[in-house]
């Protein structure tokens, strides 16, 4: 498949509108940005025209609507400008404003992908960047949100939205892709329930805030200027909403999010874990991809295989077996392994024999998928060869090989084994177990 590349504008479009909060009119302009730029949002209306980046750091309320900063400049409600932007395969641009808040438009993001159609998205040079899920992510928060998140190839979002009381339950799952969203997604408006935003009229907090502007919800009645675009707008609303809150990642995700009553907190403490995420592994010096499909075993069956438990467990996956003799194990050595805190503090390096221990225990489950049973526990009998070549240190991924070279009856066995980062040895050895029924 042909690498994707980064896109950005084809020309700088903009339009006015209405600023939710206060109220008053407001012009945006999207401008073209360079390669790994980014999306960058900029306040017109100050002196010197600052910049805030639309990343995860500069995340700073969460109330109702996504707030970013830097400094003491803010800009409020970016959750659609920029849903828009990367639904639409933006990667690079600058968001020119010159209030402190988009445009509402009607409530969706339709003009937001009107004014992108407008200006032409047009490919770049440099690859684009994406952030694969490896293992679930899962997050829940204090309303009842919960996000899942799983690995797939696509960018997928299944999410339920509920109100109170569990009126309005709807569900909808979908792949996004540029058309996906542009015709189911886009157009969802924003809805509020009456209870929530009496006491801010009464404030005056949104004075933008009309029947034009936002579907109400009060009661069991549904009251907007025109009828729903949608039988279930809502969830295709809180869709819209996580899309523009993951934007915030900077990487395009190639992964499933299962989105249960889902909030701009909740998003953004996913759209948090997933940088951190993508920071740790930024430090790798080589992404690998892991096969999937047949033949391997997740971390629960590694489990139900193995006893050894946290800390002791020394290997995360196994990737697959060949034929009989051969098996893969994959261990991801993070800065928060207990043995890195001593092993030495200010410079931490994985300790020789962890590495023995993860090669023996990817040797014992190519021996109990042999033996058909996990009723016997392994002991070491023998290390022998055994050399450290390179030291492991946090953020590696360490690809344990081990091949069986003898087995005698049921309870010797024999294994060479050792261990890859980036494709070079760091470790070997030759084990022998015996095994003893537990
Ligand atoms: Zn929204």
């Amino acid at each position: 498949m042909a690498t994707e590349l980064q896109h950005t504008l084809g020309k700088a479009v903009g339009f006015s509108g209405t600023s939710l909060h206060t109220g008053e009119k407001v012009s945006l302009r999207l401008q073209p940005a360079p390669v790994d730029h980014g999306i960058k949002f900029k306040r017109k209306d100050l002196q010197d025209e600052p910049t805030i980046d639309a990343k995860i750091d500069n995340l700073k309320t969460v109330e109702r609507a996504t707030t970013i900063g830097e400094g003491s400049v803010r800009v409020h409600t970016v959750e659609h400008v920029l849903a828009a932007l990367s639904a639409m395969g933006v990667d690079n641009a600058i968001v020119e404003m010159d209030a402190n808040e988009p445009p509402i438009g009607d409530g969706s993001a339709q003009i937001y992908v009107d004014v992108i159609k407008r200006a032409s998205v047009i490919e770049q040079e440099t690859p684009r960047k994406f952030f694969y899920v490896r293992e679930p992510v899962h997050l829940e928060g204090k309303t009842g949100a919960l996000l899942v998140l799983l690995p797939d190839d696509k960018f997928r979002i299944s999410c339920t939205q509920a109100g109170p009381n569990s009126r309005f339950t709807q569900f909808l799952s979908m792949e996004i892709t540029p058309a996906t969203f542009e015709r189911e997604i886009a157009p969802a408006r924003t809805f509020v329930y009456y209870e929530d935003v009496e006491p801010l009229m009464e404030k005056n907090l949104i004075r933008g805030g009309s029947l034009e502007n936002a579907v109400v919800v009060r009661g069991d009645a549904v009251l907007s200027k025109e009828p729903l675009r949608f039988e279930d707008e809502f969830v295709r609303h809180k869709i819209l909403d996580i899309i523009g809150d993951l934007a915030l990642i900077g990487h395009r995700i190639r992964g499933h999010v299962v989105a249960v009553k889902p909030s701009h907190a909740v998003n953004g403490e996913l759209a948090r874990v997933l940088a951190r995420e993508q920071g740790r592994r930024s430090t790798l010096s080589l992404p690998r991809t892991i096969p999937r499909g047949e033949g391997g075993l997740d971390s629960d069956e590694v489990m139900q295989i193995l006893p050894h438990r946290y800390p002791f467990l020394m290997v995360d996956r196994i990737i697959g077996f060949e034929g009989e003799t051969k098996c893969i194990g994959m261990k991801t050595v993070t800065m928060n392994e207990p043995f890195f805190q001593g092993h030495f503090p200010g410079h931490p390096v994985m300790p020789g024999v962890l590495q023995v221990e993860a090669m023996a225990q990817v040797a014992s489950i190519l021996l109990f998928k042999l033996a058909k049973t996990t009723n016997r526990v392994g002991y070491f009998m023998s290390a022998d060869e055994v050399k450290f070549r390179k030291p492991v240190v946090p953020g590696d991924t360490i690809f344990i090989h081990a091949e069986l070279t003898k087995q005698r009856g049921e309870r010797l066995a024999k294994a060479k084994c050792h261990c890859l980062v980036n494709d070079a040895v760091v470790s070997e050895g030759e084990l022998m177990f015996t095994f003893l029924d537990k």
